[in-house]
């Protein structure tokens, strides 16, 4: 339903939980926050309000990098395992998903014969084990190949374990937007996530994917051709 990442300078953590406040209003069933540091990968998700993730939020949970989500659940019940982010089954990936992934059963049931194991009933979860399975190719190709291979509305926010200052983002029929700081970038369904931090966003088009490190970003669309677009000025609320 509502999905936020940071990347930079400061405690993520607390920018996450800030942009999922602003996102409240549409309405959620759980909640989910996910970061990495020092190359591990760390997922704290609960039911219910947010006040439940944060009674969850422990203050070991330092990193300059996270994602997070408030889950409407279409696939699954409302339950922890269901709630978001969702990892790959190495724990290489981490994924947020707002949306809807219509042909994750088939996909799914091809994983499982490959021996994948699922630890939620999520049409989202399968995406994670797509890009976790393409890793090789590198994350920008692994996210692309998994991309291709699905069908729905998606907005989409990866973490990788092994790359600690990058952010990948993909739109299909999902809202996303870019917000531009100084040394510090965030994502979001919705910009008022982000609007205490930085009033210039670039919005992100369907079919599009970005590619966001803490000194900038590159959006690519389904033609692998980067788009240069004009960054705008919000209005301060
Ligand atoms: N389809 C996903 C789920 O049920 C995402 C729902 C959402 O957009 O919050 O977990």
């Amino acid at each position: 339903c509502g999905i936020v990442g940071y990347l930079g300078e400061r405690d993520a953590v607390p920018v996450l939980m800030q942009g999922l406040k602003q996102l409240e209003y549409r309405g959620y069933d759980s909640s989910g926050i996910g970061i990495v540091h020092r190359k591990k990968v760390k997922v704290i998700k609960e039911k219910g309000k947010l006040a439940m993730l944060e009674k969850q939020l422990t203050d070991n949970l330092t990193a300059k990098i996270g994602i997070a989500h408030t889950r409407w659940a279409t696939h699954g019940g409302v339950t922890q395992e269901n709630a978001h982010p969702h990892t790959g089954p190495k724990e290489e990936v981490i994924v947020v998903h707002n949306g809807i992934i219509d042909n994750y059963a088939g996909l799914k049931e091809k994983l499982i014969a490959e021996g994948n194991v699922f630890k939620s009933e999520t049409d989202s979860e399968v995406v994670a084990h797509l890009v976790e399975k393409y890793l090789d190719l590198g994350p920008e190709q692994a996210v692309s190949k998994a991309i291709s291979m699905i069908n729905g509305t998606y907005g989409l926010l990866f973490l990788f374990r092994d790359h600690p200052d990058l952010i990948i983002a993909a739109r299909n029929g999902s809202p996303l937007v870019i917000g531009i700081g100084k040394d510090e970038m965030f994502l979001a369904s919705d910009a008022m996530a982000f609007a205490g931090y930085t009033q210039h966003a670039v919005f992100v088009d369907d079919g599009e994917m970005v590619i966001l490190n803490p000194k900038g970003y590159r959006i690519i669309n389904s033609q692998n051709l980067e788009i240069d677009r004009d960054v705008e000025q919000l209005e301060v609320a």
